[in-house]
């Protein structure tokens, strides 16, 4: 398997409980590494945009409106196939069907309120990552 990055977002419930330094030790001990990071506040139509493959969901207002409730760390993360060991890694996304070890079995809030997003796909990976960053900004 190739290295590979995959796009990785802290929630606004893992930055309100100060538990990025936990999460990211998590990624580190999993052997992910972290190639970008910066904290944001995400704005409403970043939201909206970042989210619009679920604009028909029922959960979509109230899920923009808690990913701008407060500040964000948006990352790239590398590694051997890191768009699956990230999913593995992460967890369910409902906390409740989370695996053991899971970043959402740990630490997840609710189904909403899961602490971490994570690329579901390569291309998606793709996108997501250059909506975020410029390629200067990623240093392997
Ligand atoms: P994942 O983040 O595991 O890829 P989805 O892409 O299906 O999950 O959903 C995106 C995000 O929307 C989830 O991480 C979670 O924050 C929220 N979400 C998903 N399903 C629900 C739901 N049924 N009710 C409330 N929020 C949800
Ligand atoms: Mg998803």
């Amino acid at each position: 398997m190739a290295t590979e990055r995959t796009f990785s977002i802290l929630k606004p419930d893992a930055t309100r409980r100060n538990l990025t330094g936990k999460i990211n030790a998590v990624f580190e001990e999993k052997g992910l590494r972290i190639v970008a990071q910066r904290r944001i506040q995400m704005t409403q139509s970043m939201a909206e945009t970042f989210y619009g493959v679920h604009k028909e969901r029922p959960f979509f207002k109230d899920l923009v409106s808690f990913m701008t409730s407060g500040p964000v760390v948006v990352q790239v993360l590398e590694g051997e196939d890191a768009v699956a060991r990230n999913r593995e890694i992460m967890g369910a996304t409902n906390p409740a069907n989370a695996a053991e070890g899971t970043i959402r079995k740990l630490f997840a809030e609710s189904i909403e309120a899961n602490s971490v997003h994570g690329s579901d796909s390569p291309e998606n990976a793709a996108t997501e990552i250059a909506f975020f960053f410029a390629g200067h900004e990623i240093v392997g």
